[in-house]
């Protein structure tokens, strides 16, 4: 465990034990910190240092984030009850898409993207209306999981990891898209800890916990793992 890892943990702990600022340690925390801009920053701070080593950075062509940000309206209009085709016939103010709603969709689907083209993988370009149950990727029969956040791997409980592979994947207002590692469930639940941002308990794993991205794609070519 690195020592940037560690601090990450005991922060953690320290927070939950004593219900303080986790970096003046005085005030108490509203969530990890007192909202002191200082004590905020720095907090900022350690959560992005943790990167997993062996993490990849993907850049995108024009017609990738162009072919994403369609993609993404499709999806939030899917998600809506109704087709882009449908729309162009309704009046903007009725029931236009949300701008930060299409860009989370967007952000989803880079990281998708960049998780097929870091494993050589076809994407699944079925739109599903919740997304739940249904796998991001499919390689060799595998299900694969791709969670693109801002931190480290997060589901929303327990339960909602039982099977196949996730794939972590940061950004950072959606760039600086990073393919981190990827996890099984039984690690993850043995690595996993909890963690309320203001939404929650939510099991959590750090990226540096997380396995070699191309460790996974060379699995997948021999095709050894169990599906
Ligand atoms: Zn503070």
């Amino acid at each position: 465990m690195t020592d940037n890892n560690q601090a990450f943990y005991k922060a953690l702990a320290y927070r939950e034990r004593t219900g303080l600022c986790i970096i003046c340690r005085e005030k108490p925390a509203v969530r990890m910190t007192c909202s002191h801009i200082a004590c905020m920053e720095r907090w900022c701070g350690m959560k992005t240092v943790g990167s997993n080593k062996a993490a990849i950075k993907v850049e995108f062509e024009a017609r990738e984030l162009q072919w994403a940000l369609a993609v993404a309206k499709e999806r939030e209009s899917s998600k809506r009850g109704t087709t882009a085709r449908d729309k162009r016939y309704r009046s903007e103010s009725d029931n236009a898409p949300k701008h930060d709603d299409i860009e989370t969709h967007r952000i989803g689907i880079l990281g998708e993207l960049a998780a097929a083209k870091v494993l050589r993988g076809k994407m699944n370009t079925d739109f599903g209306v919740t997304g739940k149950d249904m796998p991001d990727l499919v390689i060799g029969g595998i299900k694969i999981e791709v969670k693109t956040l801002q931190g480290y791997l997060a589901f929303r409980e327990d339960g909602d990891f039982r099977r196949g592979i996730a794939i972590l994947v940061t950004h950072q207002k959606g760039e600086n898209i990073t393919v981190q590692g990827w996890i099984d469930a039984p690690a993850f639940h043995e690595k996993k800890f909890y963690a309320d941002f203001g939404y929650g308990k939510r099991p959590c794993v750090h990226p540096q916990d997380m396995r070699p991205i191309m460790t996974l794609r060379e699995q997948l070519e021999i095709g050894v793992l169990v599906r």
